[in-house]
């Protein structure tokens, strides 16, 4: 049975046309499990130890499956692997730059191929609503995959005329081993983010998914066996993060490391390569984003965006916009408005087609959620809608705003990683700025208003590495991202990325000046 659901529901953040309809197959909720196991060298493993560990359905609570638990042993066996597949000569080493292209495009058609199963199982693992799976995560998992498989023969070095008698070239060469650790908000679209790249120019991978949600990263892996990449180009080993995680971070072999999750593992992850071998390292951390509503702002529009920049993918974003400034004069409306909306947020069974809202990904964030919405109370923020679990089993959150919430409360400082919504109210556009750039984070802001003047100075005055007008969550491959002050280091996407994944050697060569 086919089912049409008009994107209409899920406004401009999912990039795609609003009036243009999309076809979602009716789900299937119990999609089997085909992989639980290590990848390594194109082939599944056991951990070394034996061990397992369960993976979650949030929306139920119950186990999904138990998958292979790697330790630092199998954290090694994959760095070899990865090293052997590096090796000058090697099949990786020596492939063309636009057949690595062509493998990318491949996998990019077999996740299209698959994307059915692919959103089901994200679903399960994640909770995420089945429609947004279907229709957000796995398109742009597709399209990351193709930009990059672009870039594979592009990415190139210069000539340079250095005085005297030398031709001098760069060569844009791949970095070596790089480990990447990625968390279980978008779990497809974080492995691509981070495979596309580092595979376009030519690196191996050491890739550890989040203990909460392994199951898709194991079946892409089948994928990138099916189309052909050589042995050991990229390797998978699921496990927890102080041993698995730990373990890439530390080692002597890994060339890079790129993460995305919390600021405190970061710290840690710069720590770990400091005391290690000095490998590279790239951080998409965290955010506590301030989105600017000015008195100017088309309402509905900005009430709409506000509401998915906070409330989309059940607030688990990076980006979410948690600090929403709103300028007096439209504080009472846009508060009234926010507040009917979210409580119009349908939250339900992930693999229901109505449903826009699922549980948070487990109990731990779910606690933690509900932690901050009683220290909000305490504080003395007000509850305007939301302020508890939403069902009596898995870990559902109403959708919350508190209004009249000040700069020093917890929940205005702190990321929160959840459906909790923080109204406060601004004045002038100078004390917007100062208050908005008044945190340790800076990855994304936005602002919202008709006047270009106004956009232009907020825009330039905001210390974030992603500031949108008018809108909010809009992603694209071709775009970098990627955070100011604690909210990480380097970029991910675009071309930026590449930079981040090469190493540039400068090649001088002599020139003689008469035929000898
Ligand atoms: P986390 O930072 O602990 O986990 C992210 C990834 O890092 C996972 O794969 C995890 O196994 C790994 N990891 C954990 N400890 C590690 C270590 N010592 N060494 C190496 N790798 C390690 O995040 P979490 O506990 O899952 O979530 C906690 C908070 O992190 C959330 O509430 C949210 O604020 C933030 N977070 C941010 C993002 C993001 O997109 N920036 C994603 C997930 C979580
Ligand atoms: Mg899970």
């Amino acid at each position: 049975m086919l089912r049409t659901v008009f994107l209409r529901t899920f406004p401009r953040v999912y990039r795609v046309s609003a009036c243009r309809s999309l076809t979602i197959p009716a789900p299937n909720s119990q999609p089997d499990v085909h992989y639980n196991k290590i990848f390594i060298n194109n082939e599944w493993h056991d951990a070394v130890s034996k061990k397992t560990f369960p993976t979650i359905n949030p929306a139920t609570g119950e186990v999904i499956c138990h998958v292979a638990e790697g330790d630092k042993v199998d954290v090694d066996k994959a760095v070899e692997a990865a090293k052997n597949a590096f090796k000058l000569g090697s099949p990786w080493r020596r492939m063309d730059a636009s057949q690595r292209g062509l493998l990318l495009n491949r996998l990019a058609d077999c996740i299209e191929r698959d994307s059915a199963y692919l959103a089901e199982l994200e679903t399960l693992d994640n909770g995420k609503p089945y429609a947004i799976s279907y229709s957000v995560d796995v398109p742009m998992v597709v399209k990351c995959f193709r930009y990059f498989a672009g870039w594979a023969d592009k990415w190139h070095g210069m000539t340079i005329p250095v005085d005297g008698d030398y031709f001098c070239y760069t060569r844009h060469e791949p970095v070596g081993v790089c480990g990447q650790i990625i968390p279980w908000n978008f779990p497809l679209l974080m492995q691509a983010w981070k495979l596309g790249p580092a595979l376009a120019t030519g690196n191996t991978v050491v890739m550890k998914p989040a203990e909460q949600t392994p199951l898709t990263a194991l079946y892409v892996a089948n994928l990138i066996q099916e189309v052909g990449f050589p042995a050991g180009v990229v390797n998978i080993v699921p496990g927890m993060g102080p041993t698995a995680g730990a373990a890439i971070a530390s080692h002597m072999d890994v060339d890079k490391v790129a993460f995305t999750g919390s600021t405190d593992v970061g710290q840690l992850i710069q720590q770990a390569s400091a005391n290690s071998n000095l490998k590279k390292v790239t951080l998409e951390l965290g955010g506590k984003s301030p989105n600017i509503i000015l008195s100017d702002a088309d309402m509905e529009n900005a009430v709409e965006q506000s509401h998915l920049g906070l409330f989309f993918n059940q607030g688990q974003c990076c980006c979410a916009g948690s600090r929403t400034f709103v300028q007096e004069s439209v504080y009472k409306e846009f508060m009234e408005r926010s507040v009917e909306k979210a409580k119009k947020r349908v939250v339900g069974d992930p693999f229901d087609l109505k449903t826009e809202h699922g549980p948070q990904v487990d109990d731990k964030q779910f606690q933690k959620i509900l932690g901050y919405i009683g220290s909000g109370k305490r504080e003395g923020a007000k509850l305007m809608c939301g302020g508890g679990a939403a069902a009596d089993r898995g870990y559902f959150i109403q959708p919350t705003i508190f209004g009249d919430v000040q700069d020093n409360m917890t929940i205005a400082r702190e990321e929160i990683f959840g459906p909790v919504m923080q109204i406060l109210k601004f004045k002038s556009l100078e004390e917007v700025i100062e208050r908005a750039n008044d945190s340790k984070y800076g990855l994304a802001a936005a602002v919202f208003t008709k006047d270009l003047d106004k956009a232009n100075y907020i825009s330039s005055g905001l210390r974030a590495g992603t500031v949108w007008v008018n809108c909010y969550n809009v992603f694209a491959t071709q775009a970098p991202f990627g955070g100011y002050k604690a909210s990480g280091i380097g970029r991910e996407l675009g071309q930026y990325v590449l930079d981040n994944y090469t190493e540039v050697k400068t090649v001088i060569t002599k020139v003689p000046q008469k035929n000898s």
